[in-house]
């Protein structure tokens, strides 16, 4: 699925969910369930994570910028603060320069777990533990999305190479594919139009 469309799915499920989530639905909230539900494309040159976030435009520079950035990481933290989180923070992001979109790590239940590890360090360092469940439900609404795919995902990756989908997928891009990512983006949009000033008064 395209970024436009995990963006809308992943704030409409993080709004659905969040009378079921501790902690209070804050804009930080949406910010974390919309960010988590581009990160599994992280590994995608073209992905709006990395044309607007940080502006990689190739394959080399996303290994420059990510390869670079994830051992200086590793380096500094070694000789100098030593948390454990912030070592496979390192890894994770040499592992993201070298792996092509989809081959595996960021759409796999492994790297949620490893990154969702990561975010929770991140959270409970902030005082904001919450905000690792709004994470958690943007990263896997992504996951999901992609299942809805006719490409899947290596869910089980590094265990299984294997790409696992739904019985009933589309292809992206395809007319088939436009329509029904353009529909979902505009139930998304009219829901969080519909919930949100309602649950950001109540709560
Ligand atoms: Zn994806």
């Amino acid at each position: 699925m395209t970024g436009k469309t995990h963006a809308g799915v992943g704030a409409a499920v993080g709004i659905a969910l969040s009378s079921e989530i501790p902690g209070k639905l804050s804009i930080m909230a949406i910010v974390v369930v919309v960010i988590s539900a581009l990160l599994p494309d992280i590994d995608h040159p073209k992905s709006i994570f990395n044309r607007y976030i940080l502006p990689v435009k190739s394959k080399l520079v996303k290994i420059i910028v990510y390869g670079s950035i994830g051992l200086a990481l590793i380096m500094f933290n070694t000789f100098y603060i030593n948390i454990p989180e912030l070592t496979v923070t390192g890894i994770v992001l040499v592992i993201v320069a070298f792996s092509s979109h989809r081959t595996g790590f960021t759409h796999s239940i492994v790297g949620m777990i490893i990154l969702a590890f990561i975010a929770n360090y991140m959270s409970s360092r902030y005082n904001h533990i919450y905000l690792v469940y709004y994470f958690i439900v943007g990263y896997s609404s992504h996951i999901i999305g992609d299942m809805f795919t006719n490409r899947g995902v290596p869910l089980f990756y590094p265990l299984k190479n294997k790409n696992i989908k739904f019985p009933f997928t589309f292809r992206v891009g395809s007319n088939n594919g436009k329509f029904i990512e353009d529909a979902i983006i505009i139930v998304s949009v009219l829901y969080i139009v519909y919930r949100l000033p309602m649950l950001l008064k109540l709560k």
